[in-house]
């Protein structure tokens, strides 16, 4: 059973699709007039496994996320680059596609973009006007109009965010727009200023204010109704919000049944911004890291709770990765020396594999839990390290424990989207980084390994012990296999 905390409502929720069997899911997408950045892809990778994980549960997964592409920022880049809105925004969703690419993410069911979708917004607005849920008031020009939502018509405004209007209204200082009814309405319909990009409308030409379109989108591709409407924290308002209100003010119901939200990316403590210069693109950042990287520290905190982005949490990522890289890289060395016929897997260790299943199982469907999922992953692998060394004598008993343990890890990789590399050739990579953190050359530790194999062949043990001490010191772990000396760095 499937437990999933609903920001409406503020609790733990057992999900039920509103139609057997199948589960709709849209995402809050990007503006795209630049390169995203690594807050960016949060939801993304976290949605990754929330798909996976309910495909797992035998679930029939639609799931969308948009691209806004009419905007003032948008525009304002398109005029500084003298090209058309159209031209800037289809440059950065293939942009932001080459990103999602390069995070080894699984394509979107549906990427709808708003310019699409002119004809359902309108008419979705239209619907609002005729339900008096909105009104049309004096535009740019005369002959030209605008159209606000009005709050005042929709009584459970405030449910999701808990703000309520009057506090709102009393709390926060309110730009004064007289052609508002109420200082909290909500644009719909922006009557277009000259020279700006327009479509036509009952109220003169212009364009889509922000939140509607989300609401006719998924209205157009879904229906009235939705299972799970997602987005980060600082969407919840008055982004979503003001969905909740234009969606339940035009259908008279439920607009989205579970509200999931993330919370955001930090950096040491500080929230990203334009002013802190703090700014990370997801391009450069995958310049100097692996996309596993990023993902293990999206997913190893909760979705719920902040994850932070320094040196210390990228270095954990990193450590954390070559602790499971390392494992199932022992764990290759150990079967790969016994034909794959050969192998003789143990019942007893099945049923071992089974009960860390199961503590995962439990794990993800608690609100998708991956901090307890990779401490029962942790566990197992402790528990095999202890039980296999490289180099050790290889019976097909041993060969089938370690094929066991390596598909498990490779199986729940493969929600996450992580432990899909080479192991050898990856852990190789990891090492490195963990030996520049350390302050070593792998050139220089692959001195000292060769200068003790040396004079472990000519018998001189004791030197032999010297070089070991020396290099476990330097975290440095040797073992002698008889194809020579393997090393690697202690996790
Ligand atoms: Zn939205």
């Amino acid at each position: 059973m499937l437990k999933i905390y609903n920001t409406l409502g503020k609790q733990l929720e057992e999900f039920k699709p509103i139609h057997p069997g199948k589960v709709t899911i849209y995402m809050c997408g990007p503006t795209v007039y630049g390169l995203l950045h690594v807050g960016n892809f949060r939801g993304p990778v976290f949605f990754n496994l929330v798909r996976n994980w309910m495909e797992h549960l035998g679930y029939h997964v639609d799931y969308a996320l948009n691209f806004t592409d009419v905007d003032d920022k948008i525009m304002m880049k398109a005029k500084e680059t003298n090209q058309a809105p159209g031209e800037v925004s289809e440059v950065y969703i293939e942009e932001y596609k080459k990103d999602f690419a390069s995070l080894g993410l699984r394509k979107h069911d549906r990427n709808p973009k708003v310019t699409d979708y002119m004809p359902q917004i309108v008419s979705f607005i239209s619907d609002l006007v005729d339900k008096k849920k909105a009104y049309a008031t004096t535009g740019a020009e005369p002959g030209l109009n605008d159209v606000n939502f009005s709050i005042s018509e929709f009584k459970d405004y405030g449910k999701l965010s808990g703000r309520k209007p009057e506090e709102l209204q009393s709390g926060v200082r309110i730009e004064v727009n007289e052609k508002k009814k109420n200082p909290l309405d909500f644009a719909l319909w922006k009557s277009a200023k000259s020279g700006e990009i327009s479509w036509p409308s009952p109220w003169g030409p212009g364009r889509p204010g922000w939140h509607i379109e989300c609401s006719a989108m998924i209205k157009a591709m879904f229906g009235d109704q939705i299972d799970i409407h997602a987005g980060g924290l600082d969407l919840m308002f008055p982004h979503h919000e003001n969905e909740i209100a234009q969606s339940e003010a035009c259908s008279g119901g439920k607009f989205s049944n579970y509200w999931m939200h993330w919370n955001m990316i930090q950096f040491g403590g500080a929230k990203m911004s334009k002013s802190l210069g703090n700014i990370v693109s997801m391009r450069d950042f995958l310049k100097d890291h692996h996309a596993e990287v990023y993902k293990w520290m999206m997913l190893a905190p909760h979705y719920r709770s902040t994850a932070d982005f320094t040196d210390d949490t990228i270095y954990q990522a990193v450590s954390g990765l070559a602790r499971v890289y390392s494992s199932i890289a022992l764990a290759e060395s150990v079967f790969l020396q016994v034909n794959e016929t050969d192998f003789k897997m143990d019942a007893k260790y099945h049923a071992e594999l089974q009960v860390a299943w199961t503590a995962i199982e439990t794990a993800l469907n608690d609100d998708f839990g991956t901090p307890a999922a990779f401490a029962a992953m942790f566990d197992l692998i402790r528990k095999f390290n202890s039980q296999f060394r490289r180099g050790m004598k290889v019976t097909p008993e041993l060969a089938g424990k370690a094929f066991q343990f390596f598909e498990f890890i490779k199986k729940f990789g493969s929600f996450l989207s992580l432990f899909q590399e080479y192991p050898t050739k990856f852990l190789i990579e990891l090492d490195d980084q963990l030996l520049l953190k350390l302050g070593h050359k792998r050139t220089d530790v692959d001195q000292l390994v060769q200068e003790r194999a040396k004079v472990r062949e000519a018998k001189d043990f004791a030197k032999a012990d010297e070089y070991r001490k020396k290099l476990t010191e330097m975290k440095i772990n040797v073992s002698d296999l008889p194809t020579g000396s393997f090393w690697e760095v202690m996790k």
